[in-house]
C-alpha cells in the first residue's frame, strides 16, 4: 500500500457494497492494474464479506456460541503480551545504538 493506495481504500470498500460511479469505477480500476497490494486487499475483503454473510445465514446450531469469559481474557492478555514484547525490542534496538 502507498500514499495513493488510500485514497482508493474507500471505493474498495464502496464498490463491495454497490456499483461505483463510471468515473470512479476507471480510476480504481486503473488503479488496480498498477497497485498488486490492492488487488490482494480487494479479494482479502471479498473474502472477508462472504464469510460473514456465510455466518450470518448459517442455522445458529452450526455458529460457535460467544466464547466463555475466561478465553476471552487469556486472548487479551496474550495479545498485551506480544504487544509489550514487540515494544520493548523496539526501545533495546534503539538502546543499542544509544
Ligand atoms: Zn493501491
Amino acid at each position: 500500500m502507498n500514499e495513493d493506495c488510500t485514497r482508493y481504500l474507500d471505493l474498495l470498500l464502496d464498490s463491495l457494497d454497490e456499483p461505483l460511479a463510471p468515473a470512479d469505477r476507471l480510476a480504481f480500476d486503473a488503479h488496480l492494474a498498477r497497485c498488486p497490494d490492492c488487488v490482494v486487499a480487494l479479494k482479502e475483503h471479498v473474502v472477508l464479506r462472504t464469510t460473514i454473510q456465510e455466518i450470518d445465514q448459517a442455522p445458529a446450531a452450526l455458529v460457535p456460541p460467544a466464547l466463555p469469559e475466561y478465553l476471552v481474557a487469556r486472548c487479551v492478555s496474550a495479545m498485551r503480551l506480544e504487544r509489550s514484547a514487540f515494544e520493548a525490542g523496539g526501545r533495546s534496538g534503539n538502546a543499542r545504538t544509544a
